[in-house]
């Protein structure tokens, strides 16, 4: 609502008030002048009118500001909510609660209408307002200038004649100047809010003094991390300390809201830490251009992100490539067959969040992208929701071609994964309360222990 409503009407006050601004009071400087040449008592009378205008426009002004914004903020409360209600649609039928959810909109619509009503009702307020002055303004001076005429001859009756005529043409253009002044209180409202946004500064920012990581040799290394996110008091990581090699694949597993996504979260800066240092190759991340870190990493989430685009443009998402670049990499994530049997093959628009392909399919179409990439380090949210033993055994292979020859942080939810993984941290509440491999944590006894009992055993009773 914001990029499009607001900023429409920010365009539409440039691009109305821009002419009479300059025009109008060029008229009503030339009238003037001329009146002031007629009877320079006469004007000064009728000039008399402008403060008491003028201080009544003020006050208009200010409250169709108020009410422009009360108007435009609704209508972004409507928007969202109505988006929210179309992408909620399954949910909302599946629980029967149409009616509720209508009313609802109903209530917000209505309220969205209410606030217009007042914001047009003070609109049309404000001009036969100021005529009604301009009016009161015409009829006195009608009649101290009649007094003139008739009684003292201070005036001929043809210059009061003319004075009466000028004074007339010179309200045209201040009533447009008035209609103007609404179109500039709505565009400075609308403006307002726009730039209440564009001037946020973002939390996370290149020093100046940052260099750029031109590659990956050696290591990351969490040395005491701690992060509290921004709207909250709790520490998602407390005290973090561990150091993933160059091609190792290291899986963490824990509990929900243990702290995982975070952590993998923290490593390309999509948030900034509080205490403690990230350092790759010994590179504080502070210090490293976002850009440049984001270039070593690929990121396979356990939500597959498409774009509504060709199978061609999501796979080279944000990347130069050649067409042959784009099928190898789908071959190598076994999706270049499902791919040629598409309408338009790599030209296929995939529709809204990828609507047009399964579940498995999506998660190649993302690994094939990552594969394009080519990156050294690789972060892998692995995907909960089960597909079917087809789809999954093409995904696993795809997923182990792109771990090849990687360094991979996976949030892992397989058993497969665990098994073969270099090191397992295992997560609690933000704190790493155990690391090391299969073998010696099932030994240990504690969270590992237990966890692999709940969720990763089962696996092995399912699929032997
Ligand atoms: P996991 O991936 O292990 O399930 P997360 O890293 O998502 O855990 O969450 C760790 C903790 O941080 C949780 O307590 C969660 O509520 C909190 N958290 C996650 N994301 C946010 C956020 N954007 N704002 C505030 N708190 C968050």
């Amino acid at each position: 609502s914001l990029a499009m409503n607001d900023v429409l009407k920010v365009n539409q006050a440039l691009a109305t008030t821009f002419h009479p601004l300059v025009i109008e009071p060029l008229y009503i400087v030339t009238y003037l002048t001329i009146l002031f040449i007629i009877n320079w008592e006469l004007t000064l009378i009728s000039i008399l009118i402008i403060p008491i205008t003028s201080l009544f426009i003020a006050i208009i002004s200010k409250s169709i500001r108020r009410k422009v914004i009360r108007v435009q903020t609704q209508l972004g409360e409507i928007t969202s909510r109505f988006t929210e209600l179309i992408s909620g649609i399954r949910i909302i039928k599946a629980f029967v609660n149409e009616e509720n959810e209508q009313k609802r909109f109903g209530g917000e619509a209505h309220k969205l209408y209410r606030l217009m009503f007042r914001q047009i009702m003070l609109q049309s307020l404000s001009l036969p307002v100021t005529e009604m002055l301009g009016v009161t303004m015409a009829v006195i001076l009608l009649w101290i200038g009649g007094v003139q005429v008739l009684e003292y001859g201070t005036i001929s009756s043809s210059d009061f004649l003319r004075f009466i005529i000028i004074l007339f043409a010179i309200y045209q253009p201040i009533r447009n100047l008035a209609k103007v002044n609404i179109n500039i209180q709505t565009g400075v409202a609308a403006g307002s809010r726009v730039f209440e946004v564009l001037d946020i500064e973002p939390a996370i920012k290149d020093e100046s003094n940052s260099h750029a990581l031109t590659g990956f040799d050696k290591e990351i290394r969490f040395d005491d991390v701690t992060f509290i996110y921004d709207n909250s008091e709790l520490q998602a990581i407390k005290n973090l300390n561990t150091v993933i090699r160059k091609g190792e694949v290291v899986a963490l597993v824990g509990p929900s809201g243990a702290g995982k996504t975070t952590v993998v979260d923290l490593i390309p800066r999509f948030h900034d830490i509080n205490v403690g240092s990230i350092s790759i190759d010994g590179h504080d991340i502070r210090q490293l251009t976002r850009s440049s870190i984001r270039e070593q990493i690929g990121i396979v989430s356990q939500e597959t992100i498409l774009f509504n685009d060709t199978v061609y443009n999501n796979i080279s998402y944000g990347m130069e490539s050649n067409p042959s670049q784009v099928e190898e990499a789908a071959r190598r994530a076994n999706a270049h067959e499902f791919i040629s049997e598409l309408e338009e093959q790599y030209d296929t628009m995939l529709g809204e969040h990828g609507a047009r392909l399964s579940g498995g399919q999506k998660q190649r179409i993302a690994i094939a992208r990552a594969l394009l990439k080519d990156p050294a380090i690789l972060i892998l949210d692995e995907a909960t929701s089960a597909l079917d033993t087809e789809s999954e055994k093409a995904v696993q292979s795809a997923i182990d071609t792109l771990m090849k020859d990687r360094t991979v942080i996976v949030i892992a939810h397989r058993l497969s994964t665990i098994l073969s993984a270099d090191k397992i941290l295992v997560m609690d509440h933000g704190e790493i309360v155990e690391q090391g491999n299969h073998k010696t944590l099932s030994e240990a006894g504690g969270l590992y222990e237990k966890l692999y009992r709940l969720q990763f055993a089962t696996e092995t009773k399912e699929k032997p």
